[in-house]
């Protein structure tokens, strides 16, 4: 890298991710406003997985403060870096992906929130951990989480089927150190993301009912975005197109 992009010249690396979220909100734009929303009602939440902590050092520059990663361990590394990178920064971070119970304890140290509970034993594991790592002097506020729906039952890729929902939700939501905050939801692969996220918004509405706290709806990707914020999402989890193809 020369000192130019190191700055974050426009042919840098800064410049490309400048250039990518200047798209992204404009996509974020364009698609609540044909929804008749307010754009101001979705949040970015910039997934790093695989890409280093200079490349969230820069995004925060650009002023995102939200980021989320898949494994416990990348993100307890990067959150480490980038705290040295950023020291001043107030930047949460939320775990989107699978989670062992077994990686409760560390997430605790570094995780605002997780995106990925699917099962009453892992809400029981982080609301333990969090308990800890609070006695501990690790951590001060609950964990934030949401309830990870699975919209075509597929096997392995996470998310409680819809019928266990609500019960699920109910669990989080009694459970000392955990704040529910919503529902998350993957398109299915193979199937119609439109009709997906319909249902996703059905569900969603009935766990609010019971919980008017859980107001977060954490659905699209880069490449379904649109249709999720029609659908209602007020958080969209975007990593290729910020930060290029993994
Ligand atoms: C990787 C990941 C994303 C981001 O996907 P892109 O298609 O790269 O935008 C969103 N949500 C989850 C759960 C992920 O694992």
């Amino acid at each position: 890298m020369t000192a130019a992009e190191e700055s974050g010249g426009a042919d840098g690396r800064r410049g490309a991710l400048a250039r990518s979220l200047d798209e992204v909100r404009a996509r974020i734009d364009a698609a609540a406003r044909a929804a008749g929303r307010d754009p101001g009602e979705v949040t970015l939440l910039a997934v790093t997985k695989t890409w280093p902590a200079a490349d969230v050092a820069h995004l925060v520059d650009l002023g995102l403060s939200e980021f989320g990663e898949n494994k416990e361990q990348e993100g307890a590394a990067k959150a480490a870096e980038l705290a040295a990178l950023r020291p001043a920064a107030a930047v949460r971070w939320r775990v989107v992906g699978r989670l062992q119970r077994n990686k409760a304890r560390n997430l605790a140290r570094w995780a605002a929130g997780v995106d990925s509970v699917d099962s009453a034993r892992l809400a029981d594991a982080l609301d333990h951990a969090v308990g800890n790592a609070i006695d501990a002097g690790e951590r001060r506020d609950p964990l934030s989480v949401l309830v990870q729906v699975s919209l075509d039952d597929a096997v392995g890729r996470g998310g409680a089927s819809i019928a266990d929902v609500p019960e699920l939700a109910d669990r989080v939501a009694q459970s000392e150190h955990l704040s529910l905050d919503g529902v998350m939801a993957v398109a299915p692969q193979h199937a119609d993301a439109a009709a997906a996220f319909a249902t996703f918004a059905e569900l969603a509405a009935r766990v609010r009912a019971a919980h008017p706290g859980a107001t977060t709806l954490s659905a699209g990707m880069s490449g379904d975005l649109e249709a999720a914020i029609e659908h209602g999402s007020t958080c969209v989890r975007v990593g290729t197109a910020l930060l290029g193809a993994r």
